[in-house]
């Protein structure tokens, strides 16, 4: 490849820039070849042009090759030459004399070249004459084929312009197009003549055609144009003039064909300046950005309208009445409407709220109108915004509202508070708008009176919730608890006064002064819980002391925790003042620890037990020793568990007991020991409610084993006794009758007094030996006993005669009553000695001169025999001792009327040995019936 020099690659670029290289032959150059080969007579003319490395020949006469190699060329030494190159015989000239061209053909002899330039000076090629015989060319011949040349020089410029103007052309049309595309206007103005060129979209933007506004000029634009905004558009006219803007770039307003207008885009610049430096041409584009205008516009009053929102839900303070006035002027400005109003509407009234409003209206809080004579009537039905922007335009012109209200632009939406309507938020003017209300009005209403509602529901929430507060008992609060350790009470209800001493507000920072009037040794403890409740944010619960009228009062406090995003904590709660019922049931516990201690303590065996289930529910260390169950044990145990042998026949008694008086017993059973045996025991029961009004009952369980070993031994001990005096008492009795007798000689009469003494004495110990004798016989079982039948009537009269003497003795008579006469089925001995015992009684506490009376009878498949007097009867306090062992009552010892105590409790043995029973009534003062009871006869077995 060979390198060229600068100045050859820019002489080849001018060639490649004429585009004639390798061009299809042309006839304006064909022709300037064809005169000169005439003119000069010469059989070959050429236009040759001189490529990197051939001569090419864009015009050719007489060859008919079309290029030739540069190299051995005579043109190439032509286009170095600053005039003609002329070789007038080539064999003479050594720099072409063997050259192929010379030597070969075409055989040239001689060669005359006129260099040719393009029209930026570069030397592009020749014209040249060729002949085969040599040549000389004169002056006059030399001239004529510079001008040759000249002539070709041309036809290359030619051609050049006319590239050049069709690609203007192309790039206009393409200018043209993007400008139609893009749908902008454009303009030329010549600032100094006013003459102004527009194009069709121009005018299409104002809605014209371009020939219904001519004549055309600046005037056009001005007519149209807003003339609000004219001021600016010539200010920036006149910066850009005074070069201060590098384009003149201005937004406004022009009258559209139909009357409304149009926001257009105008930029534009000065292209031509005057030699003065006078602004002369300016060109530019014209826009139509109505809809970008609209967009921004709309843009703008939504970002308003949440300004205004944002504004009154950030800064909302004060009472319901100044958000409610905030929000109404808020609204009034945004609206533009003169008129705001927020009313309640109770039933058919509407009744003013707050309101702003020019004073002129008369219109105050508290007025009231009829609903249907204001334009909310008209809302209510609709339950959204109603928005009217010329009322007597509207479908609604003909309600009566209008007549009365005269009002001609209205928007308003209702106020829902927890679901019902509440009243309603409206704006109105006397005057119409001019434009029908934005969906950005109507939802900036909507939102409005959406926040009212909210304002106004939780204040009706508050108030209900503060007078609710009032009414509880104690305090209603929040307490908070920063990380930090600050503590506040942001709420507290007005109880804070009775219970702490301090005002709602004296803890709304710092709840400091409540924890000073807690008791001191509470306050840990409270610390403690609040401490717990925050880490697992359970329920606080607590009871404590808080100091008041220089007492303590208890309190109890409960709430619950709520963690907060600041990482503190909240507790919502109350604290009531439970001093009367602490104080009572810390007496209650007191007692009840005494009675536990009791109950634990007691040497007596208790059990408790529920009354229905009969469960185990308590259970004494007594009671356990005694029957040596463990305590689990013991617990699963049931009555019929521990009372074998006499379950059945106690429970009856028991139940029957519990059901009528609430107790039962006392009554002497064995009781079951865990190892099988028993122990013999005192039963008693009680039947009782506890505080939740279950019924239980306290079984007292007695251990009587003791009890039962001392009498046995002392009962061994009279025996032993009376045995080994009945004989020897036997012979001093006998020698005593003896000697009263005189036997043994006469006696002094205060012998016979003292041996008087001793007789009586004597009986009275035979007696007491006698019934001590039958006592231990009974108690042993060593008495027999023969059931047979007998008829009572004879054995009762045969027992009355036996102690007629006796009775005599008193002055009391016995009468025997009633003619039954029962067969019983019993043994005539032993109830003899029972009935002698009640009889001797009966006669002993009888009043002189006063009467026993005997009755025999049957009841109930049983024989009674009653034996009644009018003595003292039995005291109350000695009821419950009569049939004990060696029991008197205070008043018989007092008048010693002799007797041993043992009579009735040996009479009861004897019964209960014979199947039957003895029992007492009695008045105290007013006698006593004493009867006995037994079994009769089995009809089917008594021989009739
Ligand atoms: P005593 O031998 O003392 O009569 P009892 O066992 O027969 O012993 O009677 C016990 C006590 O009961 C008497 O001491 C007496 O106080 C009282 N008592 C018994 N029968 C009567 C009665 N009919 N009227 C009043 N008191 C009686």
């Amino acid at each position: 490849m060979t390198l060229l020099s600068p100045e050859e690659r820019h002489r080849l670029d001018a060639l490649t820039r004429t585009g004639l290289l390798d061009s299809p032959a042309e006839d304006r150059f064909d022709r300037i070849t064809r005169i000169a080969c005439r003119l000069f007579d010469v059989p070959i003319a050429l236009v040759s042009l001189v490529d990197e490395d051939r001569v090419w020949f864009k015009s050719c006469q007489g060859l008919a090759d079309r290029e030739t190699p540069r190299a051995t060329s005579f043109c190439h030494y032509g286009i170095c030459q600053p005039e003609l190159f002329i070789v007038e015989d080539a064999m003479a000239d050594p720099r072409f004399a063997d050259g192929p061209l010379v030597v070969g053909a075409p055989h040239i002899r001689f060669y005359a070249g006129a260099p040719v330039h393009a029209p930026d000076g570069h030397c592009l090629g020749t014209l040249c004459l060729i002949d085969r015989r040599p040549r000389h060319l004169n002056e006059t011949e030399q001239g004529l084929l510079r001008d040759l040349a000249n002539d070709v020089e041309r036809e290359i410029a030619l051609q050049q312009h006319i590239d050049t103007f069709r690609q203007l052309k192309a790039s206009e049309r393409r200018a043209r197009a993007v400008i139609e595309g893009t749908r902008v206007g454009t303009w030329e103005w010549n600032v100094q003549t006013g003459e102004t060129v527009f194009n069709e979209r121009w005018a299409e933007i104002c809605g014209y055609r371009l020939a219904e506004l001519e004549p055309i000029s600046i005037q056009t634009w001005l007519n149209l144009a807003h003339p609000d905004d004219e001021p600016a558009s010539s200010e920036a006219l006149a910066a850009h003039f005074r070069g201060e803007t590098g384009e003149y770039d201005v937004r406004c307003r022009m009258r559209h064909k139909e009357g409304h207008w149009v926001w257009v885009h105008d930029r534009g610049r000065v292209f031509e300046w005057t030699e003065t430096g006078e602004p002369l041409r300016m060109y530019g584009t014209h826009s139509d950005i109505t809809e970008d205008m609209h967009t921004a516009q709309r843009l703008a009053r939504q970002n308003r309208a949440l300004a205004v929102m944002n504004d009154l839900v950030i800064n909302a303070r004060g009472s319901l009445d100044d958000r409610m006035k905030q929000a109404l002027a808020q609204g009034r400005d945004f609206l533009c409407l003169p008129i705001a109003i927020v009313s309640e509407i109770t039933e058919d009234a509407y009744t003013v709220l707050q309101v702003r409003a020019p004073s002129a209206t008369g219109i105050k809080p508290g007025l009231t109108l009829p609903l249907a004579q204001t334009y909310c009537d008209l809302l209510i039905d609709g339950n959204d915004v109603l928005a009217i922007h010329h009322m007597a335009h509207s479908p609604h012109c003909d309600h009566p509202s209008y007549a009365v209200q005269q009002l001609e632009s209205y928007i308003a939406a209702p106020l829902t508070v927890r679901g019902r309507l509440y009243g309603t938020l409206n704006f109105s003017s006397p005057d119409p708008r001019d434009a029908p209300f934005s969906d950005i009005d109507i939802t900036f209403v909507r939102l409005l009176a959406r926040w009212l509602s909210s304002q106004i529901e939780s204040d009706v929430t508050t108030r209900t919730l503060a007078k609710l507060a009032e009414q509880a008992p104690g305090i209603l609060y929040q307490y908070r608890q920063w990380p930090d350790g600050r503590t506040a009470f942001p709420y507290a209800s007005a109880g804070i006064q009775a219970i702490y001493g301090v005002s709602p507000e004296d803890v709304l920072t710092d709840a400091r002064p409540v924890f000073d009037r807690i008791h001191p040794d509470d306050l840990d403890k409270v610390g403690r819980s609040i401490r717990k409740s925050e880490r697992t944010l359970g329920l606080w619960q607590h009871q404590y002391r808080v100091s008041k009228d220089g007492g303590w009062r208890w309190v109890e406090g409960r709430a619950s925790p709520e963690r907060l995003p600041d990482n503190s904590t909240i507790w919502h709660g109350y604290i009531v003042d439970i001093d009367e019922i602490k104080r009572t049931q810390l007496r209650l516990q007191e007692s009840e620890e005494q009675l536990r201690r009791l109950f634990e303590l007691s040497p007596m065996g208790i059990a408790l037990n529920d009354y229905h289930s009969g469960e185990c529910l308590a259970v004494n260390d007594a009671l356990l020793r005694s029957s040596g169950f463990r305590r689990t044990e013991f617990m699963k145990l049931a009555f019929r568990d521990l009372l074998r042998e006499r379950f059945e026949a106690l429970r009856e008694d028991a139940l029957t007991g519990l059901k009528t008086a609430g107790r039962f017993g006392p009554f002497d059973a064995n009781v079951s020991r865990a190892d099988g045996s028993a122990f013999p025991a005192r039963i008693e029961g009680l039947r009782i409610k506890n505080a939740t009004g279950r019924a239980l009952i306290w079984t007292l369980i007695n251990d009587i084993s003791e009890q039962r070993r001392a009498e046995q031994m002392k009962n061994e001990f009279i025996t032993t006794v009376s045995h080994e005096l009945r004989t020897p008492l036997t012979s001093v009795a006998g020698s005593l009758k003896l000697l009263a007798s005189g036997v043994a000689g006469a006696l002094s009469e205060r012998a016979v007094q003292l041996v008087d003494i001793a007789n009586r004495n004597t009986d009275q110990l035979q007696m007491l030996i006698n019934d001590l004798l039958d006592m231990e016989k009974l108690a042993s079982g060593n008495l027999s006993v023969l059931l047979e039948e007998h008829p009572l009537q004879p054995l009762v009269e045969s027992a009355v005669a036996q102690l007629r003497t006796y009775a005599a003795d008193r002055d009391v008579s016995v009468v025997l009553q009633g003619s039954d006469n029962p067969v019983a089925h019993t043994d005539a001995l032993r109830l003899t000695q029972a009935l002698n015992n009640l009889l001797s009684n009966a006669i002993k506490y009888s009043p002189e001169g006063g009467t026993v009376s005997v009755r025999v009878a049957e009841t109930n498949g049983a024989a009674r025999i009653s034996v009644s007097d009018q003595g003292p009867g039995i005291a109350a306090a000695f009821r419950a001792h009569v049939f004990e062992k060696f029991a008197q009552a205070a008043e018989s010892r007092r008048k010693n009327l002799g007797g041993t105590g043992l009579g009735l409790a040996i009479t009861q043995a004897i019964m209960e040995q014979l199947g039957g029973r003895v029992w007492f009534e009695s008045e105290p003062g007013h006698g006593a019936t004493f009867w006995l009871e037994v079994p009769v006869a089995d009809p089917a077995v008594t021989p009739t």
